[in-house]
C-alpha cells in the first residue's frame, strides 16, 4: 500500500492527464450532481455528499445496445455493438456505491451465462473512490458490512484531508496509475493520521443503525406473511427506489425495428406493474403486495442465500428519494422484530 498528496487545485491537472489515455467518468454537477464522461479536470465536482444516482450506469446503462442487425443478401446479419475503444477511469465513487460494484460483479458473472457487456467495462476500468467525511442522516451503510472510509471495490480511494487529498492506493492497478504520475508528492505520517481521525469521525456521524443480522432466515417462513399486505400501501410504483439504488440491476431486452434493428436492454424495476408479465397475461407479481416482497426478499434472503451477504450497501437513496417516505430501514426494523410462527 502507498500514500500520496495531490493539493486540491492540482487535481484538475491530474484529471486532464488521465483524459489523454483513458475514457474518464467523474461527478459533474449539473441541475444535481450525475456521473459523466468529462474531458477535462475543470469540469469534475467532488464536493458532494453522495450522487442523487448512482454510478451503476456507467457500467450497465439505463438503455443500451446489444446488437444491431438487418437483412442482407445472406440473410440476417448481425453486428455487435463496439467494445469500450479505451481503458476507462471511474472518480468520485463513494464507499458504498464502490461495494455496490462488487454486489453487482457477483450477481453478473454468476452462473453459466455471464453478462460479458457489464463485465468488459468494469474490467476495464480503474475506480478511483471518494471517501466520506460527512456522511447523510439516511446512510446506514455500517449496518450492512460498509463503511466510510472503505476500499472494497476501489482501485485507489481519495481522502479529503481539508486542502489536499491524500491517495491511498488498494489495488495494483491503483498503483500502476499512480505510478504515471511520478509528481505527486508522498504523504506525511501528519496527513494519514489525521485521514484516520476523520475516518473514525465519520464512522461515528452514522447514527442510522439497520439490524440485518438474521434478518434472511426470518424470511425464510414470511413469504406468505401478512406484512406483505401492509407495507406496500403507500407504494405508487414509481420505481426510483430501484432505478436510483447502486445495486438494483433487473432489465428487460428488447428490439426497435426501423431501417436497422437493434436488440435493446433498458432498465426494469421490479415495482413496476409490468415487471414478469407474462405473454400470456399471467403475472406471478400482480399486485403491489408481491412486487415489494419481492424488492425486499432479493436484497435480504435470496442474494444472502445465493452470494453470503445482502444486496443493499446502505447508501440511502431509497429513503431519501421515495415520494411517499417508505423507508426500507424501517421495513427490515419490522422484519428483525416480527414474531414469526
Ligand atoms: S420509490 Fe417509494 S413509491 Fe416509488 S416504487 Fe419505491 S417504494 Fe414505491
Ligand atoms: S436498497 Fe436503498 S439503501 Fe440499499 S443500496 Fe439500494 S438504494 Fe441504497
Amino acid at each position: 500500500m502507498k500514500w500520496k498528496v495531490i493539493e486540491k487545485n492540482k487535481l484538475p491537472v491530474l484529471i486532464g492527464e488521465l483524459t489523454k489515455e483513458y475514457q474518464v467518468f467523474a461527478p459533474v454537477k449539473g441541475n444535481t450532481v450525475s456521473f459523466e464522461r468529462v474531458s477535462s479536470g475543470n469540469e469534475t465536482y467532488l464536493d458532494f455528499r453522495n450522487t442523487k444516482k448512482s454510478p451503476k450506469e456507467v457500467f450497465f446503462p439505463q438503455t443500451e445496445i446489444l446488437f444491431t442487425y438487418r437483412v442482407g443478401k445472406k440473410g440476417v446479419e448481425i453486428e455487435e455493438a463496439p467494445a469500450p475503444r479505451r481503458k476507462m477511469v471511474l472518480l468520485g465513487v463513494r464507499p458504498c456505491d464502490a461495494r455496490g460494484f462488487v454486489l453487482v460483479d457477483k450477481f453478473f458473472s454468476s452462473g453459466e451465462h455471464k453478462d460479458l457487456y457489464y463485465l468488459e467495462k468494469r474490467g476495464n476500468t480503474t475506480t478511483i473512490g471518494l471517501a466520506c467525511n460527512h456522511p447523510l442522516s439516511t446512510c446506514f451503510c455500517t449496518s450492512v458490512g460498509g463503511s466510510p472510509f472503505g476500499e472494497e471495490g476501489m482501485d485507489l480511494l481519495l481522502q479529503d484531508v481539508n486542502d489536499k487529498y491524500l491517495i491511498e492506493t488498494v489495488t495494483e492497478r491503483g498503483e500502476e496509475l499512480i505510478e504515471k504520475f511520478p509528481w505527486l508528492k508522498d504523504a506525511e505520517k501528519a496527513d494519514i493520521e489525521k485521514a484516520k481521525r476523520l475516518s473514525e469521525d465519520a464512522e461515528k456521524a452514522i447514527r442510522s443503525k439497520v439490524s440485518v443480522e438474521g434478518v434472511s432466515e426470518k424470511l425464510d417462513g414470511m413469504f406468505d406473511d401478512p406484512i406483505w399486505d401492509q407495507i406496500h400501501q403507500k407504494c405508487v410504483g414509481c420505481g426510483v427506489c430501484t432505478y436510483l439504488c447502486p445495486t438494483c440491476c433487473c432489465f428487460d431486452v428488447l428490439d426497435e425495428e426501423t431501417e436497422e434493428g437493434k436488440r435493446v436492454r433498458i432498465w426494469d424495476s421490479c415495482q413496476f406493474p409490468c415487471f414478469t408479465l407474462q405473454g400470456s397475461g399471467h403475472n406471478p407479481r400482480p399486485s403491489g403486495k408481491e412486487r415489494m416482497r419481492q424488492r425486499i426478499m432479493h436484497k435480504f434472503n435470496y442474494f444472502v442465500k445465493n452470494f453470503g451477504e445482502s444486496f443493499c450497501v446502505g447508501c440511502g437513496r431509497c429513503v431519501r428519494e421515495c415520494p411517499v417516505n417508505l423507508d426500507i430501514r424501517e421495513i427490515v426494523e419490522e422484519i428483525s422484530t416480527r414474531q414469526v410462527e
